[in-house]
């Protein structure tokens, strides 16, 4: 089997590459080691950038984002029992909107298989050879037990976090920066109306916690843990008390429900350098993963495919690789402002198990400046909402 692009994962990077590059006409398949309702059924990110809903949006993959999730103009910073609205329609001009990943994916995929996109759901021992040479091949066993061989360009791996594309890049020539936080998050799903019009992000003497969302009638809402505990081991009674103890003040209290998923999450920062070698280019959570406080994750994978495709797009239509060597330095000056953002956001709002005295004051410190300066507001919201995507070839620099 021959393809221009061969891609590995059909998560939101993989799906959102063949998306773009069909439309400027670069074949392009899709081997996945998920089953297509495996994908669409795993609930995780919710926010999503202006930029990426603009993008679905001119894609013709964003209708149903449009009309089923949030827009949201800002959210609440809690602290010392008090809202602290940032406003982000007025400090920016922009906005977040409230769509779950799932429901990305489910678009996305449908909208690929119409349009005739080859994805191959349910592979199995796959790896990549010959990645630094000019014919890279991804193999895999298909879902009859078959060997393929697929001949490729260029990979694109975008096989996230546990992914085994960037393993390809040899040790040597290759760096991982990575930060392990010594929390984690207490994340459950309830079948509640929202208890806010935005979302809450709450610092207080017991630690972190955010009341989000994923649709009018089902909440998503997480508090800072022990990343070692185990979430079977708490009643519901005893969740929603630490929930509303994080949260109270001013008379706010959540709107309690039936609990129906849980789950802790480990808090990670992680950046693979470089994110390309040979013929082989790393996009979205293989390549870095963010602790989700600034809500980057399913973002940056979007921003990394943007700029691959201005990439390649000058490859097949020229046959000039000249920008092969600007990708992975242009994606990582956002990947790196993201982890910034990421770990500012997570270092503000969680406590340290150590922490003394004088750090909480301090967060409350920093917390009161960023919210009573307009200049501290406005960094939060430009960051949040997203920064423009950086492009290259005729579009860019
Ligand atoms: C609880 C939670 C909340 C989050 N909230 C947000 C949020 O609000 N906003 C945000 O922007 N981000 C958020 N994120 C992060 C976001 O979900 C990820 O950053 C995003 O999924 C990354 O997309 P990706 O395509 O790079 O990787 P993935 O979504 O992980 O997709 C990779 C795909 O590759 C497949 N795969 C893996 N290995 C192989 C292989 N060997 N061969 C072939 N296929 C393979 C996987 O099955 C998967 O389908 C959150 C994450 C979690 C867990």
């Amino acid at each position: 089997m021959r393809t221009r692009v061969g891609i590995v994962g059909a998560g939101p990077a993989g799906l959102v590459l063949s998306l773009l590059l069909a439309e400027r006409g670069i074949d392009s398949m899709i081997v996945e080691t998920r089953s297509r309702a495996a994908i669409e059924e795993t609930i995780r990110a919710g926010v999503l950038e202006q930029g990426t809903v603009d993008l679905l949006l001119d894609h013709g993959v964003g209708a149903r984002a449009l009309a089923e999730g949030a827009k949201h103009d800002g959210v609440e910073l809690r602290f010392g029992g008090q809202g602290h609205r940032i406003d982000f329609a007025g400090l920016t001009g922009r906005s977040i909107w409230l769509y779950p990943q799932h429901e990305v994916l489910k678009d996305l995929i449908a909208a690929r298989l119409k349009a005739g996109a080859v994805i191959r759901f349910g592979a199995s021992d796959v790896s990549l050879r010959d990645v630094a040479s000019d014919a890279p091949v991804i193999s895999f066993v298909d879902t009859g037990g078959s060997p393929v061989d697929l001949r490729c360009d260029v990979i694109a791996g975008c096989d996230g976090s546990a992914g085994i594309s960037r393993h390809s890049i040899p040790d040597a020539g290759r760096v991982d920066f990575f930060r392990a936080y010594p929390f984690g998050w207490f994340g459950i799903l309830v079948e509640a109306p929202r208890s806010a019009p935005e979302l809450v992000y709450a610092h207080s003497e017991r630690g972190f916690a955010l009341i989000s969302t994923r649709t009018p009638e089902v909440q998503r809402m997480y508090f800072q843990c022990d990343p070692e505990e185990n979430a079977d081991d708490w009643s519901d009674d005893r969740i929603w008390e630490e929930l509303q103890t994080r949260v109270a003040g001013d008379g706010f209290r959540l709107t309690e429900g039936r609990i129906f998923q849980r789950g802790v999450l480990p808090m990670r920062s992680y950046v693979c350098e470089p994110m390309r070698y040979g013929r082989l280019f790393l996009a979205g959570d293989v390549a870095h993963t963010v602790p989700p406080t600034g809500a980057k994750g399913l973002n940056l994978a979007v921003a990394d495919v943007v700029l691959l495709t201005d990439v390649l797009e000058r490859y097949f239509t020229s046959g000039s690789s000249e920008l092969f060597d600007d990708y992975g330095p242009t994606a990582a000056r956002r990947v790196w402002r993201a982890q910034h953002f990421s770990w500012w956001m997570t270092s503000m709002l969680h406590t340290a198990p150590d922490a003394s005295p004088f750090d909480v004051r301090r967060q409350i410190g920093e917390l009161e400046s960023v919210t009573s300066s307009t200049a501290g507001s406005a960094y939060l919201a430009e960051a949040y909402t997203g920064w423009p995507f950086a492009r290259l070839g005729p579009r860019g620099g």
